[in-house]
């Protein structure tokens, strides 16, 4: 596998706009206070670190905790194009998924057990974060509901609940009353309650985190768009206004990194938008029920979920991966993906038609084909650790970071032997034609074997 194309970009300085996208508005950044928002001074001149780690996003934050932890005297240097969290560990859904990283198809049950150590981890890690850092984040332990629209969906409720059981996780299957009990909508025809799932807001746990690795000795330095990255024994760093040499390099830019030509062709972005109501008066909670307040997951596409935020809204979000012709990143909010959002949420719930959309957005996450993300080491001299691919990465970037301390202490644990480890990520035919393959095994996985499921 190529990770690096030289051809993109050998000696060719990228600018801001062609990185990532600009300003979005997202409810999320509203919600964290204004100590949290402060922004760090930029790097300037030149500089020299043990380790560099590119990217402020949950992989890059938790690389830099985990690292840090492990190699207290290195000098870790974190840079951030805008501000951590500003990609999509700020701006997502806030779904938590214990179960993202299992791996379905092992039959050894050691080897099970170890999967499923993995795959929880990253829930753990955000826990101890909370509980050890005084992390706040509105994290919420009350479970998921997959809610099935349609008979064939139910079958694959049924799927999942015994592939669950199959690595010791239970979960209720809902129907009638049971499920009216937990919420109201003329469309759901089925429910699975999965209690093993969370959610928390995503822009306070990547602010929080950020303070935690400032606090354990990790230099955080924001508004510096990383322009060059020139691999060798020592690498190179370009900022705009600065650079780095670093004989250790950490890649956690996700849907980001092939701009800077890591993994072209293989990782690439793809966007999903969010909208988010103004609060909800009591008389339409009680229209809903809604009384547990599990976080809400359909199946219409591979990404359908609907959460409720701690003071009295719903966010819904998905719709469907976009994506745009030639790896493009966008604004941040298309609105032709944001109005059908809308009209999903009032086809769910019409006892709330007339309630206002307060904010609309969208983010980039990374896409592979199969959807199966990649943390490793690559280059000649085996010293840049990378983590990417993660569609759906909230609880599993957190696991990434563990994963590549342990391989830099050159452990050998259930996290070193994980599947994803340098796993090969499947070529994604060229940018051009990419629309049109991307289409074509999406048609496949949808409709054929693939139950898309969380
Ligand atoms: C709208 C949306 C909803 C989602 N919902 C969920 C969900 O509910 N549950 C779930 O599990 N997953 C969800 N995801 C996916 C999840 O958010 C990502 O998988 C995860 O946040 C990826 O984390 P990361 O740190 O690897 O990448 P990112 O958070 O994208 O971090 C990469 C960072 O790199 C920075 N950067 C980019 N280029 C450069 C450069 N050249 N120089 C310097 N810095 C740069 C960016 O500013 C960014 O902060 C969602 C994603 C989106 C967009």
């Amino acid at each position: 596998m190529r990770y690096f194309s030289r051809s993109h970009k050998w000696g060719q300085r990228l600018r801001p706009p062609d990185i990532y996208e600009y300003y979005v508005d997202n409810f999320w950044f509203n919600t964290v206070d204004g100590e949290s928002q402060k922004v760090n001074e930029p790097l300037r001149g030149s500089h020299k670190a043990d380790v560099v780690i590119v990217g402020g996003g949950y992989t890059g934050l938790s690389a830099a905790y985990n690292v840090q932890n492990k190699f207290p005297e290195k000098k870790i240097v974190l840079l951030e194009g805008a501000h951590c969290g500003y990609g999509a560990s700020g701006r997502n859904g806030g779904f938590c998924i214990a179960t993202s990283l299992l791996d379905w198809d092992q039959t050894d049950p050691v080897l099970r057990q170890q999967s499923l150590e993995v795959s929880t981890y990253g829930i753990e890690f955000i826990k101890r974060m909370i509980s050890e850092h005084g992390v706040d984040c509105d994290f919420s332990e009350k479970g998921m509901l997959n809610v099935a629209l349609n008979n064939k969906q139910i079958k694959s409720l049924e799927l999942y609940s015994n592939q669950l059981k199959s690595f010791g996780l239970e979960s209720t299957f809902l129907q009638g009353k049971d499920l009216d009990a937990e919420i109201k909508s003329p469309l759901f025809v089925a429910g699975l309650y999965n209690p093993h799932g969370t959610t928390l807001n995503p822009a306070k746990l990547a602010f929080e985190m950020k303070r935690v690795v400032e606090e354990i000795g990790v230099e955080v330095i924001e508004r510096s768009v990383v322009t060059r990255i020139s691999p060798g024994k020592v690498n190179l760093v370009d900022t705009e206004f600065g650079d780095i040499r670093a004989p250790i390099l950490i890649i956690a830019l996700n849907a980001y990194v092939n701009k800077l030509g890591f993994f072209k062709n293989r990782v690439f972005p793809v966007s999903v938008h969010q909208i988010v109501t103004e609060p909800l008066s009591e008389a339409q909670w009680d229209s809903i029920g809604w009384q547990n307040r599990a976080g809400l997951s359909d199946m219409r596409t591979m990404y359908s979920y609907t959460i409720p935020t701690t003071d009295g809204r719903i966010l819904m979000g998905g719709s469907d991966f976009v994506y745009y012709n030639n790896d493009a990143l966008h604004s941040g909010n298309d609105k032709t993906v944001t109005r059908r959002i809308k009209d999903n949420l009032f086809e769910f719930f019409p006892q709330l038609k007339g309630l206002k959309i307060a904010n609309a957005w969208g983010g980039t996450t990374a896409y592979t084909l199969g959807r199966i993300p990649s943390v490793g080491v690559i280059g000649d001299y085996r010293n840049i650790y990378y983590a990417v691919g993660f569609s759906e990465g909230v609880p599993s970037t957190q696991t990434a970071g563990r994963i590549i301390a342990d391989l830099m202490a050159g452990e050998k644990n259930q996290f070193t032997d994980h599947f994803i480890v340098n796993r090969k990520i499947p070529y994604a035919g060229p940018a051009r034609l990419r629309g049109i393959f991307g289409w074509g095994i999406k048609w496949i996985m949808e409709n054929l074997d693939y139950s898309p499921i969380h």
